[in-house]
């Protein structure tokens, strides 16, 4: 990060602050590794500080350290609420525009707390005085090691290792996509030093599914479909496909990409109907050139990075296959086929 930068962190928590953090909704391990691993440094080093989630985050982040404290927005409008309004500093962590909070949008945005941005999605808004924006970087997590190494190397202990070891290895897949750099791993062994136990986080992590989750898995893998003549998969997921395997929230993250590991695909989706919401929910997986995050943006109603994006549509099922079939036959060319 550069000079001007740290200089206004330096500056803005010069003395103790009521601070709250906000990852984005349906927290992730990249989301809520941010937040608790500056929640941690920030209390260590003197402030009141809080993170606040929109919503629930999935089982297999449960046992992050530091995480039952988080206080969840769903749960505790009113508390969570105040806690904004009274804040000195809001941070908002992995997310770089407010619709992405829900309705804490309009209590971030009438706030007069000084307002921290740090995220590393492309197109980042205008709402923060203070931006840290990278969309290089492979995850908010590596960014926050950025910031707190700089402000005091020394606070990072074996707590906000892991939490920030977790984020990063599950934004870059575990340190496979092309954002994974030399700098990564060179954080990733500090981090190991500071107490990180890489075999532990990957089985807590990767290696908790429930029987139910494993035979969703089976379904979503049956339901896989190749669009002919160019080298893309989509998967489907009904409603009650979910539910006749128990669902819980989390248990089709990382399905998606099963999509790219066929020889010769370039772009995956999953579409996974959501009917309280009345919304199929769209997770983009690209390799290579194919912009994920233009065409999430162009099509669906979403954003993200180049080969990780998400998007939602509000037709039924087989309409957003359909939908989605055309939009890629329109971007044909970009597949060099
Ligand atoms: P996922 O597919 O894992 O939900 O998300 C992939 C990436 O796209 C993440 O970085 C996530 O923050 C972003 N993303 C997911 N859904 C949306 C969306 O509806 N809108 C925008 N702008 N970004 C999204
Ligand atoms: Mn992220």
């Amino acid at each position: 990060m550069n000079e001007q930068l740290l200089e206004a962190f330096q500056k803005a928590l010069i003395t103790p602050k009521k601070i709250v953090i906000i990852p984005h909704k349906n927290p992730d391990g990249d989301a809520l590794g941010s937040s608790l691993a500056l929640n941690a440094f920030l209390i260590k080093t003197g402030h009141d500080s809080r993170i606040i989630t929109p919503n629930e985050y999935p089982e297999f982040l449960d046992w992050m350290p530091g995480q039952r404290e988080i206080i969840k927005f769903s749960q505790l409008a009113d508390e969570s609420t105040q806690l904004m309004e009274d804040a000195d500093i809001i941070f908002t962590l992995d997310f770089n525009q407010l619709s992405r909070i829900n309705q804490l949008a309009s209590v971030v945005e009438q706030s007069d707390a000084l307002k921290i941005m740090i995220d590393h999605h492309e197109n980042p808004g205008d709402y923060a005085s203070i931006t840290y924006s990278e969309s290089s970087k492979g995850s908010t997590c590596e960014m926050v090691f950025e910031l707190i190494s700089s402000l005091d190397h020394d606070q990072i202990d074996d707590a906000i290792a892991t939490c920030i070891y977790t984020g990063i290895m599950t934004d870059t897949g575990s340190f496979r996509f092309p954002s994974t750099t030399a700098r990564t791993h060179q954080i990733l062994g500090t981090l190991i030093k500071k107490g990180a136990q890489p075999h532990t986080i990957h089985q807590k992590i990767y290696d908790t599914y429930s029987f139910n989750r494993l035979q969703l898995l089976g379904t979503a893998l049956n339901n896989l479909k190749k669009i002919d003549e160019i080298p893309v998969v989509y998967i489907t997921l009904s409603q009650k496909e979910l539910n006749q395997n128990n669902f819980k929230k989390g248990d089709t993250e990382g399905f998606v990409n099963y999509g790219l590991s066929l020889m010769g695909i370039t772009l995956a989706v999953i579409m996974i109907e959501n009917e309280k919401e009345k919304i199929i929910k769209m997770s983009f997986r690209s390799k290579g050139s194919f912009d994920v995050n233009q065409f999430a943006k162009k099509y669906f109603n979403g954003g993200g990075h180049i080969n990780a994006a998400g998007g939602v549509s509000y037709l039924n099922l087989d309409e957003t296959a359909a939908q989605f079939t055309n939009a890629v036959m329109h971007e044909k060319s970009q597949f060099n086929v």
